[in-house]
């Protein structure tokens, strides 16, 4: 259906209704007008035919007097203005006003004669062939008892009855034709407030659709229109209302879902990501807005992974699986997935939460590898003061050179043991006061440590003549656990004088910074080689085992430094050249003012 504005379809109903009615008002007017005119003009022929009569029906009686009659109708007929025609009973024309009646047809076939010759009087309109024009023609009978003795018959011409209507009817038409334009006008302004007062409803209503909800509509003067405006309002606010609660819960939503550690991942039916989070988005190294609609073995390639959404799936229960991505750093996933259903409860995907567990592997190997390392570092100790003991069982007591012999070596072992079983103790303490916040800090001059420290050497470095040397007493007072950094400072000194050649020099030297303070204990002892260097700060990893034992070493000392320095807030770094020496340099955080 071809569909117009409003104002095209109320503009022409108007202008229809407008120009009907006027039309059926004129054509009433207009017949009304004709038939009171020819009513009284027949009216009035009618009265003259009566008074006539009176006049001419003397005349009639026999003999007829022809040429009187004819000479009274063209008399009265010119002073009345009126025609006037005088008829014999047999049709014959016995007077006329306009003609000569001799030349005149017989006129008894005439409507207006044939009915008055029925009922007395007749009247008839018709086209005159004698005068040429429209007529009204007026019959009476004229009679004396029950003889007829001729018939008056009175004739006007209509002439001016055409005139008066044709400009009457010009009239009503221009009056018509001015009313028609007015409401024509009218009507055109009617509809057109109609018509503008809804194409308002209508752009409100768009502008609603188009999520522009702050611009009201503008009430119209009509009350319905208004009605109708106010509901729309009254909508609008509603539904921006309801928009802003669901925005609100959709950003909680978006912010929990962004701020999960976990990585979640939604893909539809078709395998295509519906939504992933930013963890998700960084693990996969994939920006958000290019990974959604995408093809999900597009994004991870990754054949574990693959296999598992095949998995999820296939089935109806949630799937777990490990996954491990070895492009770049390797990392381990705990994926589950479960089934994403909408609100109607229709599947409509699966929704993939993955936990990063690299951590967790890490700090699983390094307790497993810890384990066996321990176990190995008992067992060398064990099966020496095992071995001694089974010896000495099989005769060795006998000997007393040989059983004081073997009875050190126990001794020395079990000495050993103990270190290692100290150390592993320390370490482990220190570590759980570290985690729980535990290790008490408090102002100490950094001096006194240090003084302490090297006192706790001394022995050893004089037994190998090395010397201690502390360059510039500085008085540094910083946030510490004396006894610990003693002992963080006790194992690099002890380290310098362990593995450097009698009579070299050991170095020490605290060098404050702005934020914080530079401790460096510095051999010129074996060094250590590159290779070995980022390694050295672990449990139980030595460079030269043999040496380090031979030496008392347990292995854990540096480990233990690292985790004092550490629980100060610091770090430990250290650089070394194989055969030349070794600076293990210490920081320390100054406390700020
Ligand atoms: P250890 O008890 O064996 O000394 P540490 O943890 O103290 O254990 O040291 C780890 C290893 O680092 C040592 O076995 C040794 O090989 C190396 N090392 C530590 N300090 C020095 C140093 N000053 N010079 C050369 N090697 C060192």
């Amino acid at each position: 259906m071809k569909r117009k504005k409003l104002i095209w379809h109320l503009y022409p109903s108007y202008l229809f209704i407008i120009l009907l009615s006027l039309s059926m008002v004129t054509g009433y007017a207009l017949s009304a007008f004709k038939h009171s005119f020819l009513r009284s003009t027949s009216g009035s022929l009618k009265d003259k035919a009566i008074l006539l009569k009176q006049i001419i029906q003397p005349f009639l009686e026999s003999p007829v007097r022809m040429d009187e009659i004819d000479a009274l109708c063209k008399q009265t007929g010119k002073n009345i203005s009126t025609r006037i025609t005088v008829i014999l009973p047999d049709g014959m024309v016995a007077g006329d006003s306009e003609k000569n009646p001799k030349e005149m047809e017989n006129h008894l076939d005439r409507p207006e004669i044939r009915e008055s010759l029925q009922k007395g009087t007749g009247q008839s309109i018709r086209f005159s062939n004698t005068l040429k024009k429209n007529m009204m023609y007026v019959a009476w009978m004229a009679k004396t008892d029950s003889k007829i003795m001729g018939f008056i018959r009175m004739s006007l011409p209509l002439t001016e009855l055409d005139e008066v209507y044709t400009r009457i009817m010009f009239r009503i038409l221009l009056t018509g034709f001015l009313i028609s334009l007015c409401a024509g006008g009218i009507s055109f302004l009617i509809s057109r407030k109609i018509s503008q007062s809804l194409e308002r409803l209508k752009e409100g209503a768009e502008r609603f659709a188009s999520g522009d909800l702050h611009q009201k509509i503008q009430l119209s003067d009509s009350i319905e229109m208004s009605k109708v405006a106010e509901a729309m309002n009254q909508m609008a606010l509603e539904l921006e209302a309801k928009i802003r609660t669901i925005r609100l819960q959709q950003n909680e939503l978006d912010a929990i879902f962004f701020s999960m550690t976990e990585s979640v991942l939604a893909l539809d039916n078709e395998e295509k990501v519906l939504n992933l989070n930013q963890t998700a988005s960084k693990l996969f190294h994939i920006p958000l807005d290019s990974a959604r609609g995408r093809p999900v073995h597009e994004i991870i390639r990754n054949a574990d992974m693959e296999r598992f959404i095949k998995k999820a799936f296939a089935g109806t229960d949630p799937v777990e699986t490990e996954i491990v991505f070895r492009e770049g750093e390797e990392c381990s996933l705990q994926a589950r997935s479960s089934l994403l259903k909408n609100a109607d409860g229709i599947n409509i995907g699966i929704l993939i939460v993955m936990n990063d567990i690299t951590r967790l592997k890490k700090l699983e190997t390094i307790r497993q590898d810890f384990v066996a390392n321990v176990s190995h570092e008992l067992r060398t100790p064990v099966t020496s003061i095992k071995g001694f003991i089974e010896t000495l069982k099989n005769g060795a007591m006998d000997d007393a050179k040989e059983r004081d012999r073997f009875l050190d070596i126990i001794m020395k072992q079990t000495d050993r043991l103990n270190a290692i079983i100290e150390d592993l103790l320390s370490l482990s303490r220190i570590e759980q006061e570290s985690q729980k916040g535990a290790i008490i800090l408090e102002q100490g001059d950094l001096n006194k440590v240090l003084d302490a420290a090297i006192r706790n050497c001394e022995k050893k470095a004089e037994d190998k003549n090395i010397r201690i040397i502390q360059n510039e007493k500085k008085g540094i007072v910083l946030k510490m656990n004396p006894s610990l950094l003693e002992q963080a400072f006790t194992n690099l000194i002890d380290n310098a004088v362990k593995y450097s050649d009698p009579g070299k020099e050991i170095q020490i030297q605290a060098v404050p910074e702005e934020k914080e303070v530079r401790i460096s204990v510095r051999d010129w002892g074996c060094g250590i080689s590159r290779e070995h260097l980022s390694r050295i700060f672990e449990r139980f990893y030595r460079v030269d085992k043999a040496r380090s034992r031979k030496m008392g070493g347990t292995g854990l000392g540096l480990s233990i430094t690292k985790h004092i320095v550490q629980a100060h807030g610091g770090g430990i770094t250290v650089e070394s050249t194989e055969g030349k020496g070794s600076t293990f340099t210490v920081r320390l955080p100054l406390k700020k003012n």
